[in-house]
């Protein structure tokens, strides 16, 4: 605990700076007991959001701009490498202090809240997870800082939700891994200087057919196709990574032989509590942007808040947040504590998206036609919670595994 004091304490809490009245009745309301060091830690990204990313967000957006700065500060705040040990450069907090990083980032800027979870959890996260030693000194070490991002390549061109039907190879020559295929929707892909594919090494195998590797970038037969035009999330790169004879190095696999698919799903299960924090900012700057209008707009004569109309959709809103919030929290301790929370995860991740979507689209309506309009952040919101209800698994695919789970569970009670 000692340590972990001490890297907050080094890295975090030079940070932590008064905040306003609002801010701290706004934590106080929400976070009365969580620990200190959380509470601690949620201001200091909550201060940096509100500082470095709000008032940015809308031009970046706008233009497209990776928020090259403001990375390399979420790395000197150690956010981009939150629950990684400190042996390695990491901050060495748990993952509920993730999840509250996350939400607080993401508040702020949404796009910043996806590449610093792509860093987190779907590059470092396995890294750590199956890597050697020496592969956590060569791909951890200079990623967690902000001069350097990784990124996450498993859906390909014919197989996004179905990641075991994989069908990028890799085929052992001599000392190097050749591979070949193409994986697409790559976040990170432009800027990333290493990324973990998953290809596969043996055809007549499904899912225990699929390994991990970790591919440098750039790298000799390694292209990346064109950034894709999103709907939302429009400051982060997104495009294919394209093999043709790309020879990497034998030693670069991750884990063994045959272990990819899994080493996918546990990464996932751990990168949805970040996505379901990444749809709680989305859904609170919905909440935080539809109350401040609410109660300056007026109509007939008074604020629109005092119609009750409006009351429920606040009410509603808030509702569904703060109960998508304790899902989240509840994965993120689970997983802090060793124990299986794959089910969970889910949970957490499909009631926050769910939210996000639910909220954005009712702060639009609350603000009328200013929610319809780029001058104010309603309509970036709504279109940034879309992401959260696809990436990392669809919303159909949350409740598949949240059902298989439950059976699961009563299939072992049974026999
Ligand atoms: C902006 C963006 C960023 C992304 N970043 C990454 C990244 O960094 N790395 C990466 O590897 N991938 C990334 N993805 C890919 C993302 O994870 C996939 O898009 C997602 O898993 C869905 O796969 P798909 O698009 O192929 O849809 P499909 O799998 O074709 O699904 C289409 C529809 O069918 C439904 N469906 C499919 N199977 C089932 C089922 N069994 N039961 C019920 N319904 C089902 C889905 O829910 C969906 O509604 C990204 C995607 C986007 C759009």
């Amino acid at each position: 605990m000692s340590s972990v004091l001490s890297t907050f304490t080094r890295r975090i809490l030079p940070h932590v700076r008064q905040t306003s009245g609002h801010q701290v009745r706004c934590a106080v309301s929400s976070l009365a007991s969580l620990p200190e060091e959380h509470e601690m830690l949620r201001k200091t990204c909550r201060d940096f959001a509100d500082n470095e990313l709000k008032p940015n967000a809308a031009e970046w957006d706008r233009n497209h701009t990776y928020p090259v700065k403001q990375v390399k500060g979420l790395g000197e705040l150690g956010l981009l490498a939150v629950s990684v040990s400190e042996k390695y450069g990491g901050t060495n907090l748990d993952y509920l202090a993730y999840a509250i990083a996350m939400e607080e980032i993401s508040r702020g800027c949404a796009s910043t809240g996806t590449i610093m979870s792509v860093n987190n959890s779907l590059y470092l996260g396995p890294l750590e997870g199956f890597g050697t030693e020496k592969q956590k000194e060569e791909f951890i070490a200079p990623f967690v800082n902000g001069d350097r991002v990784g990124c996450f390549a498993l859906s390909e061109p014919d197989n996004g939700s179905d990641a075991g039907a994989a069908s990028t190879t890799a085929r052992l020559d001599g000392d190097h891994w050749v591979l070949n295929g193409a994986k697409m929707w790559i976040t990170n892909g432009y800027e990333a200087e290493a990324a973990i594919v998953f290809a596969r090494t043996d055809k007549a195998m499904k899912h225990k057919g699929i390994s991990a590797f970790i591919v440098p970038k750039p790298y000799e037969g390694l292209a990346l196709g064109k950034k894709e035009d999103k709907l939302g999330i429009k400051a982060t790169s997104t495009c294919q990574l394209m093999f043709e004879d790309c020879r990497i190095p034998k030693e670069n696999i991750l884990g063994q032989e045959g272990m990819g698919f899994k080493i996918a799903m546990s990464t996932l299960d751990a990168g949805r509590i970040g996505i379901a924090g990444q749809a709680l900012g989305i859904a609170q700057a919905s909440i935080d942007c539809a109350i401040d209008y609410a109660t300056k707009r007026e109509a007939f004569n008074q604020p629109i808040s005092r119609f009750q109309t409006i009351q429920t959709k606040l009410a509603d809103m808030e509702v569904r947040v703060e109960s998508a919030r304790l899902l989240t929290w509840k994965a993120a301790m689970m997983k802090d504590a060793g124990l299986n929370y794959t089910q969970e995860a889910a949970m957490g991740k499909l009631a926050a998206s769910e939210a996000a979507t639910y909220c954005s689209h009712q702060a639009i309506q609350i603000l009328g036609g200013m929610g319809y309009v780029t001058d104010m952040p309603a309509e970036r919101h709504y279109r940034d919670a879309r992401i959260t209800e696809i990436y990392e698994g669809t919303s159909e695919i949350q409740k598949f595994v949240i059902a298989g789970q439950m059976l699961k569970k009563h299939s072992e009670m049974m026999s």
